[in-house]
């Protein structure tokens, strides 16, 4: 059980009353680590307070003109990418002080691995230029910060990116509005026999860097590299043709780096409108080797099950070496989906702190990286493997009723050969009683 140790007795008034004085003001919620992290960076606002804590969170009210520089402390202190969240009123907030750090709701989820001739034949179709062209495409904008214009071309560049993989009806790609310039993406790829039942591969679109919505941002490795993977993983899916059975989503958030804005609001809303998520994966910086091991998989604020699924396909599909780790309070947007009581992962580049120094500023570029992409690879195999597995993706072939398409040419030959053996051994049999009768 925890125990709320500071409790401001405004609280109560609050919960009553519509906050009226807080259209400058946002509530969030920081680790409680990191609270005196947080206290130095909002010294100029006189209106920061601690409305609540426990031994691992604590809820405040910050200006928000801090933000930015809540941003920069939390990276620089604790290295973390966002590092808390921000909610939409006090009771959201106190209710992170009990939400589910694990395990999720709902029914045990399979998680055995039966699709081995599925994922060997999509693996070959990540194509590394691509997944390279992305990260230089998003990091040659000036930034994607949340407020910004490019921050929104971003949004709109990449639907578009991502309606150019197919021409298929049923494969939607949407922008959702948040109230600011950039808008989350999310691809959609309805799920065959179990189209309730709902797999998410997740990345954040934003960068951020000192000055905001003027700065210089590439963020190439946070988080361009994240979006190219799961972006090059959309795109090797949908050219093989699989069909999943469950419905699978990709899904590019606005706003991480200010309080995981856009991930809070879709898991909020995913939540409320009792979306049966069978699991969530994230990807936040897959492209800085910067660890003895390749993958490293995030142990707080995840699931247990779900992670050590992910270790097993890692054996299974990817050929990389993998440990666990961890990186702290609201680190990423898996933990805005864990908060909402959803299963979800975090694999990462590095040891969380041998990870890439040059986040958050002007020198995030693909040079850290030596310009290529050998490391997202690994990460777009498992997220490959990932989809393939947990959303049950069949090849066109197996399935009866798929039109012919892209997969037909790959049909199983082996009834012609029977056919052709049998034609052959009839006309033997009936070849020699000709020459014997
Ligand atoms: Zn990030």
């Amino acid at each position: 059980m925890r125990l709320i140790s500071i409790v401001n007795v405004a609280i109560g008034m609050a919960l009553l009353a519509p906050a009226p004085a807080l259209a400058e003001r946002l509530l969030i919620t920081v680790g409680a680590d990191a609270l005196a992290t947080a206290r130095t960076a909002a010294a100029e606002d006189t209106g920061f307070e601690v409305l609540a804590a426990d031994e691992d969170v604590a809820v405040l009210s910050i200006d928000e003109a801090a933000l930015d520089a809540l941003t920069e402390a939390m990276h620089a202190h604790h290295g973390r990418c966002g590092g808390f969240m921000v909610h939409e009123s006090l009771a959201d907030a106190l209710d992170a002080l009990d939400a589910p750090v694990a395990p999720a709701d709902g029914p045990p989820v399979d998680y055995r691995l039966e699709r081995p001739h599925v994922v060997r034949a999509v693996l070959p179709a990540i194509e590394p230029g691509q997944l390279l062209s992305t990260i230089e495409h998003l990091s040659g904008m000036k930034n994607r910060y949340y407020r910004s214009p490019t921050g929104a071309a971003a949004s709109t560049w990449l639907r578009d990116r991502w309606r150019s993989f197919t021409t298929r009806a049923d494969v939607t790609v949407e922008l959702v509005d948040h109230g600011y310039p950039q808008r989350s993406v999310v691809l959609t790829i309805p799920g065959t026999t179990l189209a309730d039942e709902v797999v998410i591969i997740g990345g954040h679109l934003d960068s951020i860097a000192p000055g905001g919505t003027g700065s210089d941002a590439p963020g190439a490795d946070d988080d361009a590299s994240g979006i190219a993977t799961l972006t090059e993983v959309a795109r090797a899916l949908l050219a093989s043709g699989v069909r999943p059975q469950r419905t699978l989503q990709f899904m590019a958030y606005a706003a991480e780096e200010v309080g995981l804005r856009g991930s809070l609001r879709i898991a909020s809303d995913y939540r409320r409108r009792g979306v049966n998520v069978v699991g969530v994966l994230q990807l936040d910086m897959t492209n800085y080797q910067g660890s003895d091991r390749d993958i490293w998989l995030i142990a707080d604020h995840t699931d247990a099950g779900q992670n050590a699924f992910l270790g097993r396909l890692i054996d299974a599909y990817v050929g990389a070496t993998w440990a666990y780790d961890r990186c702290g309070y609201a680190c990423s947007d898996h933990a805005a989906w864990t908060r909402h009581g959803f299963r979800a992962s975090m694999p990462f580049e590095a040891r969380f702190r041998d990870s890439n120094r040059a986040i958050h500023t002007r020198k995030d570029t693909l040079e850290r990286s030596d310009h290529n992409v050998q490391h997202a690879v690994k990460f777009a195999r498992l997220a490959t493997a990932y989809a393939i597995e947990l959303a049950r993706a069949d090849l066109p072939a197996v399935d009866a009723t798929t039109r012919p398409g892209p997969g037909s040419s790959s049909r199983s030959p082996l009834p012609f050969v029977a056919l052709a053996i049998a034609a052959f051994g009839l006309a033997f049999v009936l070849g020699n009683r000709m020459l014997r009768g």
